[in-house]
């Protein structure tokens, strides 16, 4: 494992401004000591996420997370740690050694755990099928149909593309020759690399892609998580079977999480502030080659809500290019319809002419035209969508024209802009020869359908609530986020982090202090051993660094951010007092009571006894104690 070295770490953050590197992915507001935003890791309503310029430290309110400079670029940018202080080197133009650069972003260490071995069986079987389609005669043809396709050797080599021989225990054999490595039957049945019906008579694993071109499929940060593999012209006849084949569902690969090339793509996009989705990875591949490095595409699906998060972490805008067949179109339209209906996208459309996918459109007409048609050629989702509904319709019948105008309309609900609403009208008025007051008039019609379908929808749901029985989970929220005593713990940790003075008067009090909390008591004695390189606590927020827990982590910036001002006589005494003496059972049962009085008091009948059934067993549990 390549280590950055601990003074090169601690200069990167002590040159780094947190809030100057936030900046450059959120919007931050000031308000008071702190800076808030809409955390970019969830859809946040209100901004909950907040960095704290003092403290050089971030902190979610709504989902918890939160750490240093370098926890949040790990997150936002899916890096592993030393990955990310090199990012915020390079954010802060800060000189690193090259030779540590490259052995950082060189190195594929997997530990031993279940995902480890996984990753490490990915990377492995990656690199043997590269090495068969570049470097040996079965490869051959496979090398050959894809330069002939127009594909150059080093695009080859930067998608790392691969052939799977056709002797179908040539992976497996490959893996035992290995001779610094060994795989346990679980990770060979967990990769997906292989045949279901492989093991166990023929006590040997038969390769799943067997005589296929192999795509890579990484995740964001570029691990290999799994495999596509693609028939080819020379056995396309003899094997009738799908064109492309996936991996199957594994603890790395989800189809509907993958973006096919995201690791790669994902610095252009925010740069170019768009991602273009292309249908096919061939797609993405040509574009990539003809200078287009924002391109990505889904795993052959319409795009979904966890593929729309990624992106949304890098910007507002996608356009849409396919295949300007029925399937390509039916596809868009799809995906228009779920981002226009769920999400704030921008959205543009690119459509091939038929018959031609995008990478069949730069063998016919070379880089420039293409990139010219993917910059010029673009539509409107809306004007898109006017074509949609034409196709299979006769205009010059007036009554499909009729269900075509009621088609545009119906649509155009769902643009918001007041001023595009009257272009497409006009548009629709002047095609079709009628007045833009009896199109308009009409369209009300429609908006006010649409809008009482909505009404009443939402009258619905709010029914089925109501009717709904309250739940246990229902008290539960209503509960405060942390009771007195974890109050207390965490308010004399925050003492503890940065007041000498409050090491001093615990160890007066009690110098074999307890918290009750698990999590606390760790984060205590972990403090405890940071700090003896550290007593007069001048770098209280590196803990984060030295801490390798998650949990952990956001569990201490969540501390960080409280603040008591000055330590006041006899406040660590309080703490302990409360600590030591109140007893967690009898505090919920305090609690529980409350809530149940709470609920006597709005006739909840339901509430009431199940409030009353937990009191019963909390006090059963404190009698049981004493
Ligand atoms: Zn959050």
């Amino acid at each position: 494992m390549v280590r950055i070295p601990e003074a090169t770490v601690d200069d990167i953050r002590q040159n780094t401004d947190i809030v100057d590197i936030i900046s450059q992915y959120l919007q931050l507001r000031k308000s008071g000591q702190n800076h808030f935003a809409h955390c970019p890791f969830h859809e946040d309503k209100t901004p909950s996420f907040s960095v704290n310029d003092q403290k050089q430290i971030f902190y979610c309110f709504s989902c918890g997370r939160g750490g240093n400079v370098f926890s949040f670029l790990r997150e936002i940018e899916g890096l592993t740690y030393p990955e990310a202080i090199i990012k915020a080197a390079e954010l802060i133009n800060y000189p690193l050694d090259e030779n540590l650069v490259s052995q950082v972003a060189n190195q594929q260490n997997y530990d031993d755990s279940t995902t480890g071995k996984l990753y490490s069986i990915n990377q492995l079987a990656k690199a043997f099928y590269h090495h068969i389609l570049v470097n040996t005669q079965i490869g051959k043809p496979a090398l050959d149909y894809l330069l002939d396709r127009g594909m150059t050797k080093e695009t080859i080599k930067e998608f790392e593309l691969g052939f799977s021989p056709p002797q179908r225990n040539a992976l497996y054999m490959y893996f035992n020759s290995q001779k610094d490595v060994e795989f346990d039957t679980e990770t060979y049945e967990n990769s997906g690399l292989f045949s279901t019906n492989s093991s166990p008579e023929s006590d040997e694993f038969l390769d799943r892609f067997s005589n296929r071109i192999i795509f890579p499929l990484h995740n964001e940060r570029g691990n290999t998580i799994g495999f596509s593999g693609r028939v080819f012209e020379e056995n396309k006849n003899s094997y009738p079977t799908a064109k492309y084949l996936n991996t199957p569902e594994t603890p790395l690969f989800n189809k509907s999480k993958v973006i096919y090339n995201f690791d790669k793509a994902k610095a252009a996009i925010r740069r170019e502030n768009e991602a273009i989705f292309f249908e096919g990875y061939m797609d993405v591949i040509s574009a990539w080659q003809s200078g287009v490095k924002n391109a990505v595409a889904s795993m052959g699906t319409s795009l979904t809500e966890d593929q729309i998060k990624s992106i949304d972490r890098f910007t507002d805008h996608i356009v849409l290019a396919f295949d300007g067949d029925d399937a390509g179109n039916d596809a868009i339209k799809r995906s228009v319809d779920y981002l226009a209906d769920h999400t704030h996208f921008n959205l543009e459309v690119v459509t091939f002419p038929t018959g031609l996918d995008p990478d069949d459109y730069i063998q016919k007409h070379g880089k420039q035209q293409f990139f010219e048609f993917l910059t010029h050629g673009r539509d409107t989702h809306m004007s898109f969508l006017m074509q949609y509904h034409k196709r299979d319709k006769n205009l010059a019948n007036e009554s499909e024209q009729i269900t075509y105008i009621d088609e545009v309309l119906e649509e155009l609900t769902k643009v918001d802009s007041l001023v595009e609403r009257e272009i497409y009208l006009s548009q629709l008025s002047e095609e079709f020869n009628l007045s833009l007051d009896t199109l308009k008039s009409q369209f009300e019609t429609v908006i006010n359908v649409a809008q009482t379908k909505q009404l009443n929808e939402m009258k619905q749901q709010q029914r089925i609530h109501q009717n709904e029985v309250p739940s246990l989970q229902v008290s539960y929220q209503d509960k405060p986020k942390f009771s007195l005593v974890e109050q207390a713990e965490r308010m004399l940790l925050s003492r503890l982090f940065y007041d000498e003075e409050a090491w001093i008067a615990l160890n007066k009090i009690d110098s074999d202090f307890h918290f009750n909390n698990e999590d606390h008591q760790l984060i205590y004695i972990l403090f405890e051993s940071y700090r003896e390189d550290d007593l007069e606590l001048t770098n209280t927020e590196g803990f984060l660094d030295y801490l390798q827990d998650d949990h952990l982590k956001k569990k201490v910036a969540e501390i960080f951010l409280i603040n008591l001002g000055d330590l006041k006589d006899g406040e660590i005494d309080d703490y302990v007092h409360v600590i030591k003496n109140i007893s967690p059972v009898k505090e919920t049962i305090a609690q529980k009571t409350e809530e149940l009085k709470e609920a006597q008091r709005q006739g909840n009948t339901s509430k009431q006894s199940s409030l009353a059934i937990e009191i019963i067993n909390l006090n059963k549990k404190l009698k049981n104690k004493q």
